[in-house]
């Protein structure tokens, strides 16, 4: 479409209302069209964006060049760009607009560690040997969310609608710190709503909480001694480790089923014949609400402090970070899913559905390909999928909702070689396009109708009166950089 062309459409609108069939013009005003316009002019941008972040595929706050990548797509755009936000330098906040509404939309990079995969159907290391992988798609996350922003901010200028825009880089998701950290230091403080939304095997707008969580290690010192000669003279660190992990073990025979607690052992000394002085324990508990994480959490503090004194060993506790579980927000679900609908699930090649069916063979899952379909909004909370989000902190500081649009194929495993395969194909950006369209329709639904704001707020400020929000961090605490991220 020529410039002149949208320019007449900006000014009159009737050249797309008279090209929409009837329950376009219905359901969607002038400025919902030129938004998806928008966005159809970034789409060789997003996918641009997605393909940069799937090569450089770093992990939690060591994302670098992605977040720089990111920051300057929207510096050049006319945002103002807040780098090295909450004590991260890889997170970083974009500002666009005036006063209020302000709109919070969340972006996320990070890659996980070791399952980089090459864009093919099969398990191989990528031809460059990067170890790292999208297999969360968060290549695709930032590049959609940072296009959403983009033509959220050019529709506002526009049809002249006030407002602020305003991206949250946030780093470290998978390791479920980035968000918590930005929260705790005040970051999204300021925003009306935030809107995300997450790549995934269907098309849907979230019904589900995730879990609450903390995730703690527990130090353990004791003293050294030769293994044979004088063991008599050493306390084994290691056998704290032991004591704890065995009375956890025996705890879970009277903690609710909804209860999740998993531990690995990344430190328990050196050789057999040293008594361990320093040895690290490393737990995650979770549970469908805080107030039952704290419970059994409390109680395996007390364990670890039991298992210092049955060996005469000390002990330290470090809480590396904790999360809510999401606060969903209806009248933000039934506008983002009504936008949903409108604009239709991502519709993939020919190609991408045989590779997709070619994944699906290889790991005996059924070759559906990618699903096609919109799922309908459940009326019902759905059961706790068993992981934990740090976009739940966020949902408890302004009203928000999340979306997931269809990446790759259908019941593919997450956080696998296989979707960090499905998410290095370009076309993988088309989800990515729809969900920039949801995010900008849905944020122009925030804007323009006071009804939905109001309402959104009502269902937060009742929330919030009952759980006011307390950080699951102490308050000022630093996140723990990658040593390549001190300063
Ligand atoms: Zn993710």
């Amino acid at each position: 479409m020529t410039q002149s062309i949208k320019l007449f459409i900006a000014v009159t609108g009737l050249i797309v209302l008279s090209l929409q069939p009837v329950v376009a013009i219905a359901d969607v005003g002038l400025e919902k069209q030129v938004a998806i316009e928008k966005v159809d002019d970034l789409q060789p941008i997003i996918q641009s964006l997605s393909m940069e972040l799937w090569n450089f595929s770093e992990i939690a706050l060591e994302e670098t060049r992605s977040a720089k990548l990111l920051a300057d797509v929207l510096e050049k755009e006319g945002f103002s760009v807040e780098r090295g936000v909450a004590d991260m330098p890889t997170a970083f906040v974009a500002s666009w607009g005036q006063g209020g509404p302000v709109i919070g939309i969340l972006a996320e990079y990070d890659a996980l560690p070791n399952i980089g995969n090459a864009p093919v159907p099969t398990e191989q290391a990528r031809e460059d040997g990067h170890p790292h992988g999208q297999g969360c798609g968060h290549n695709l996350f930032g590049a959609g969310s940072v296009g959403a922003a983009i033509a959220l901010k050019r529709t506002m200028e526009q049809f002249d609608i006030p407002g602020t825009v305003r991206l949250f880089g946030s780093p470290a998701e998978e390791t479920v710190v980035g968000k918590v950290y930005m929260a705790n230091a005040g970051v999204f403080d300021g925003i009306d709503v935030t809107l995300d939304w997450h790549p995934f095997y269907l098309t849907e707008v979230s019904n589900d909480t995730g879990q609450a969580m903390n995730n703690f290690q527990v130090e353990f010192f004791g003293r050294a001694a030769h293994g044979a000669h004088d063991p008599w003279n050493g306390r084994s660190a290691l056998d704290a480790v032991e004591i704890m992990n065995h009375a956890v073990n025996m705890m879970r025979e009277h903690i609710e089923p909804s209860a999740r607690i998993h531990y690995v052992i990344p430190d328990g000394g050196e050789a057999p014949n040293v008594v361990p002085a320093y040895a690290k324990d490393w737990y995650y508990v979770r549970d469908d609400n805080r107030p039952k994480v704290l419970k059994n959490y409390e109680w395996m503090l007390q364990i670890a402090e039991a298992a210092a004194m049955a060996t005469q060993t000390t002990h330290k506790v470090t809480l590396i970070t904790g999360v809510h579980e999401l606060l969903l927000n209806r009248p933000l679900q039934e506008a983002a899913q009504a936008n949903l609908e409108y604009v239709g699930a991502p519709e993939f090649s020919e190609d991408d559905h045989a590779f997709a069916r070619d994944l699906q063979k290889n790991l005996d899952i059924e070759p559906l390909g990618y699903p096609t379909q919109v799922s309908p909004l459940a009326d019902d909370v759905q059961p706790v999928s068993g992981g934990s989000t740090d976009v739940a902190e966020v949902t408890r500081l302004a009203p928000g909702v999340s979306i997931y649009v269809a990446t790759a194929g259908t019941d593919l495993p997450w956080h696998s070689w296989a979707t960090a395969a499905s998410h290095g194909r370009p076309n993988a950006s088309r989800g990515a396009v729809v969900a920039a369209k949801v995010l900008a329709l849905t944020a122009l639904d925030f804007l323009l109708d006071e009804d939905l704001r109001v309402a959104a707020k009502a269902v937060f400020d009742e929330e919030m009166e009952k759980n006011p929000y307390v950080s699951p961090i102490p308050k000022g605490q630093k996140p723990i950089l990658p040593e390549s991220q001190q300063r």
